[in-house]
């Protein structure tokens, strides 16, 4: 029988969850919805000089926003955790001391200063230090050291790390199920530090450890972990583990909008785009970063932008739901190319599902916006008002900056309109529109415009000479939604009073 699927997110709490990290997410969520299995979310602070307070809670916050909720993991709970890393510290160790006495890790007592010091002489050299099979047994560990020595040392209370031993020249080519078969010779890679004297495993026994430990089926993460394969994969022998170890996914990385390289918070900050999910506080600079949710996107369009960074369904389709991305989604169509963000298409994306929401629904969200600036209307008007100009917009706060003359006056009439068709007959010819309306006594689109049409026939005036004055009246600019609708939105008693203070004021 194979196994149950089961994969997991595992972000370490350094500070704000980058969208590529949700990405990453919605990826291992979508995959294992698609094939009945679990998903995870696990907690990888095991170093503790990069723990950052509230990164937690944010990263759980943004899961949830998005719809991408843990079938178990930390904030859940279930059977194999703790699902924090820092609280399953005693677990590690064990395996650490297994790889010692196997053969596969040794301890290393060079303390940072010396290596530092070894680092800086071979920068002299034009060479790079790396801690490795052509540089270990000049140091001090394990393998040059007596084995007294080494007692000694622990004895003494002397700092120490323990390394994996990575061993010669041997090849290890690894199906990735996006990439193919990746291959590495270990005779390039470095004795990495597993386990430190203060009792905390590193990443990479730790990440090991407990994929094995939860049963994890599939490895889906960033492409930046891809270096870290191999040795993972020789960790899983080493421990004998080889047998049911999990497949392994490298996503592609998210590039900037324009140019090279990996989309990063500048680029968000240069260009105008958050790069989080929701907006982060740094707790110790207090600096502000924008997100997702606070810009006023929704949450399916969020998902539904990040699910096309690097993967197609192989169709044109671009609009889906996250129950039309767990039927469509596989591994096969992830890219192994970069996926260029596009802000612009992220606005689109926005656009779409703000016109799919009802004007009712509309209404909800846009009432605590016009609750703050104190403006009271009956719910069903202002449901008439965004049917009339939520075409216009991509998000609910547009909805103001399009709408806002039907709910106050304009102060300010724009000056370029006024320049060109604020004539000097303008004043009178409005005067005789007052009249007009006064005398108007059914108030609506439809009746007024036909008074109007009336009128101006049998004035002989032409629509484009009276028209952009009224705008101007109403609005303050040249801008709006079919005059008449705006007319009757506005209420007759204030139409008038607004067509009458234009003609007071503008000169
Ligand atoms: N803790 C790693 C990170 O922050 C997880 C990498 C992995 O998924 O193996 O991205």
């Amino acid at each position: 029988m194979e196994a149950k699927v089961r994969v997991r997110f595992a972000p370490s709490p350094t500070g704000p969850l980058h969208m590529g990290g949700v990405r990453t997410a919605l990826f291992n969520y979508l995959f294992a919805k698609k094939l009945g299995g679990d998903f995870l979310l696990r907690i990888e602070d095991t170093d503790q000089t990069r723990y950052v307070p509230g990164a937690e809670d944010y990263i759980i916050e943004a899961l949830q926003w998005c719809g991408l909720m843990p079938d178990e993991g930390a904030g859940v709970g279930g059977e194999y955790g703790p699902y924090r890393q820092s609280e399953r510290k005693a677990m590690y160790r064990q395996y650490a001391d297994q790889l010692i006495e196997s053969g596969n890790a040794y301890y290393a007592f060079d303390t940072p200063e010396e290596l530092d010091e070894i680092r800086k002489a071979a920068e002299e050299n034009k060479t790079v230090f790396s801690y490795d099979l052509h540089t270990r047994n000049q140091l001090k560990n394990s393998l040059t050291l007596s084995a007294e020595e080494v007692q000694q040392k622990i004895a003494n209370g002397e700092s120490w790390v323990i390394r994996f031993k990575m061993p010669e020249n041997t090849d290890v080519a690894e199906k990735d199920l996006i990439r193919g078969e990746v291959k590495f010779n270990t005779n390039q890679l470095d004795d990495k530090v597993l386990f430190k004297a203060d009792g905390m495993p590193t990443y990479h026994l730790a990440n090991v450890v407990d994929d094995h430990l939860m049963k994890i089926s599939h490895v889906i993460r960033g492409e930046e972990w891809l270096p870290s394969m191999p040795l993972h994969v020789l960790l899983y022998e080493a421990l004998g583990w080889a047998e049911n170890r999990p497949q392994f996914a490298h996503l592609p990385l998210i590039l900037k909008p324009t140019g090279k390289g990996k989309l990063s918070k500048r680029d968000g900050d240069k260009l105008g785009f958050p790069v989080f999910p929701l907006l982060w506080t740094d707790p110790k600079s207090g600096e502000i970063s924008r997100g997702y949710r606070e810009d006023g996107y929704f949450p399916e369009a969020f998902v539904n932008l990040l699910a096309l960074l690097g993967w197609n369904a192989g169709t044109e389709q671009e609009f889906f739901s996250m129950e039309e991305l767990i039927e469509s989604f596989s591994l096969d169509r992830v890219v192994k190319s970069g996926a260029r963000f596009d802000p612009e298409k992220a606005k689109w994306f926005n656009r779409h599902y703000l016109q799919e929401k009802s004007d009712e629904e509309l209404t909800e969200l846009f009432k605590p916006i016009l609750a703050k600036k104190a403006i009271t209307l009956e719910d069903t008007k202002v449901t008439r008002i965004i049917g009339l100009i939520k075409e216009r917009c991509e998000f609910v706060s547009e909805l103001w900056e399009q709408g806002s003359y039907f709910f106050q006056a304009p102060e300010s009439y724009d000056e370029k309109t006024v320049k060109k068709k604020w004539k000097e007959d303008s004043p009178a010819m409005l005067s005789e529109i007052v009249t007009l309306f006064k005398g108007t006594e059914e108030w609506n689109a439809s009746a007024i415009k036909e008074e109007f049409s009336a009128f101006m026939s049998d004035k002989g005036w032409g629509f484009g000479v009276v028209m952009v004055p009224i705008r101007l009246a109403l609005v303050g600019s040249s801008q709006g939604i079919d005059l008449f609708d705006m007319c009757e939105l506005i209420g007759k008693d204030e139409t008038i009073a607004r067509i009458e203070k234009a003609i007071a004021t503008i000169k």
